[in-house]
């Protein structure tokens, strides 16, 4: 239920993301910062190293009283160094003699080779300057510990010298960082430091990121909360109209403030589609209505006929004038079901045969002809002026719109009037055009004409066997062939009905 709700599916993928993201950037600063203050320590060390490493090659200090070594601690380096409390120093047992020269004499080692010397007050100046704390001692070439600060690890081995390199080197051992560098003599410096308070400071960092992270996130979802609630706020009221309307509320609309908006939009076609469906109810419930009207009188009809028969004893011609009404209401019950379900199968689609290529000239002039001597009945003239009109259609159903046109034509034109019939092919379009003298159409029915059941006068019509579904049998028929089928009219002086259908490839 939780996943299947698009809130909560983009609540989780914000989720998701804000966590991401934080994730990589806290853990890029975390790295950074370590990274950087790992890079300040070595510096530290590094400069304590060569200051040690000067020291030792007998460089100048406060109490050497010898010149000055380069790149050794200035005049201001030691005043600076007489502000921080002197680092304390002690010896290693017997191997070591904190202060004083060597066994062997000062500067010499039992080979007879110099040996390293510290000149009072170099090694605490080679200390100081930096961050406070930290370890440092000296070893001779012969791996003797000369001299070491009083703090620092219990244990403190010389490190392993790499072939003959007087490069500074550092090892991490016991959460220690060391630097170490051996000088041309083979004396070794190390100035070291632990790594434990970096480590602190580390994961205080981590946890301040981790606080700052949550309530990034936190507020993020919150954001992302009420965004997703005001965005699916018009998709929640479109669903809510959509069901009032389907539960029969047809005439509802989804109302919109912002129609150009992407939900505007879909509620505009929404409400275009409720539209159509609305009419095409309206249409369907008036067409059932009119159907059931329509066939309620000549059942009727049939029942009293039938009834009035049998109520009493009746002479053989009374019963064959009888049965005569009743079949000819009968056949007029079979002529609106067939047109009735001739219109059902044009709307669902399948009302036509295979379409084939044919001339609409062709069979427009052969169901005129058909009706000729209807027309000459009547007392009128038939003009057929057919010419080549290739379409592509279903002939017997083309031809029942001629027929349907005109046969009307025929009967609303009085005696002496003419009906014309054209088919001409212009274009993209074949037309053709049934044209009368005849009684015209009023201006309030022209939009009806073609609706379903339209008679201009309904009730004598009717009783003349008219059902007015011809008209609309012959839209119904123009439309599938993609065609049109309109009229113009005029009360008293004739009416025009002209049908164009799009020129048929040959098949
Ligand atoms: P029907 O002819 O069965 O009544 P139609 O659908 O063919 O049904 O015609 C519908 C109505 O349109 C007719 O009742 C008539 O009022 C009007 N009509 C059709 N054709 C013509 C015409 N040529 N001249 C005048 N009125 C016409």
């Amino acid at each position: 239920m939780v996943i299947r709700s698009i809130r909560w599916r983009l609540q989780l993928w914000l989720g998701f993301l804000l966590v991401g993201v934080l994730a990589g950037f806290g853990l890029m600063v975390h790295q950074l910062q370590g990274v950087t203050q790992r890079g300040l320590l070595k510096e530290d060390l590094e400069r304590r190293v060569a200051a040690l490493n000067l020291a030792v090659r007998g460089g100048g200090g406060p109490a050497s009283g010898g010149p000055r070594s380069l790149g050794g601690p200035s005049e201001e380096e030691a005043r600076e160094v007489r502000r921080i409390p002197p680092l304390e120093f002690r010896g290693s047992g017997d191997r070591q003699r904190p202060m004083g020269p060597p066994p062997d004499g000062p500067g010499m080692s039992r080979s007879g080779r110099p040996q390293a010397r510290i000149p009072e007050g170099a090694f605490e100046l080679a200390l100081s300057g930096g961050p406070p704390g930290g370890h440092a001692a000296v070893w001779s070439r012969e791996g003797v510990l000369l001299r070491r600060t009083e703090v620092g690890p219990p244990e403190l081995p010389i490190p392993r010298r790499p072939g003959r390199s007087t490069q500074m080197l550092f090892r991490d051992r016991d959460g220690l960082l060391e630097c170490y560098q051996f000088t041309e003599l083979g004396d070794c410096v190390l100035a070291g430091r632990s790594l434990q308070p970096l480590e602190r400071a580390q994961r205080r960092l981590a946890w301040n990121l981790a606080g700052v992270g949550a309530a990034v996130l936190a507020l993020g979802l919150g954001g992302g909360w009420w965004l997703s609630t005001r965005a699916l706020r018009p998709v929640e009221e479109i669903r809510a109209a959509a069901e009032r309307i389907s539960g029969g509320a047809l005439s509802e609309r989804i109302a919109t403030t912002e129609p150009d908006s992407e939900v505007g939009r879909l509620a505009g076609v929404l409400n275009a589609t409720f539209d159509r469906l609305e009419a095409a109810f309206v249409r369907q419930r008036r067409f059932t209505d009119d159907a059931a009207h329509e066939l309620r009188t000549p059942l009727a009809v049939l029942l009293v006929e039938a009834q009035s028969a049998l109520s009493r004893d009746r002479s053989p011609e009374e019963y064959r004038e009888t049965l005569k009404a009743s079949l000819a209401t009968a056949q007029q019950m079979r002529r609106l079901t067939d047109s009735l379900l001739q219109l059902a199968r044009l709307d669902e689609g399948d009302g036509l045969g295979t379409a084939l290529p044919l001339d609409l000239g062709e069979v427009a002039r052969a169901q005129a002809e058909a009706l000729r001597p209807l027309a000459i009945q009547k007392g009128l003239l038939l003009e057929v002026l057919t010419s080549s009109a290739p379409v592509c259609g279903d002939a017997e159903r083309l031809g029942q719109v001629v027929t349907n046109l005109v046969a009307n034509a025929i009967q609303y034109t009085p005696s002496g009037g003419t009906v014309k019939v054209r088919t001409v092919a212009s274009g993209d379009d074949c037309s053709l055009v049934v044209e009368d003298s005849g009684i015209g159409i009023a201006v309030e029915d022209l939009p009806h004409v073609f609706d379903r059941f339209f008679r201009a006068d309904r009730a004598r019509r009717r009783a003349e066997g008219h059902s007015g579904l011809g008209l609309a049998i012959c839209r119904a028929i123009v439309e599938a062939h993609q065609g049109r089928i309109s009229v113009e009219s005029a009360p008293g002086v004739g009416s025009v009905f002209s049908v164009r259908i799009p020129v048929g490839k040959a098949a």
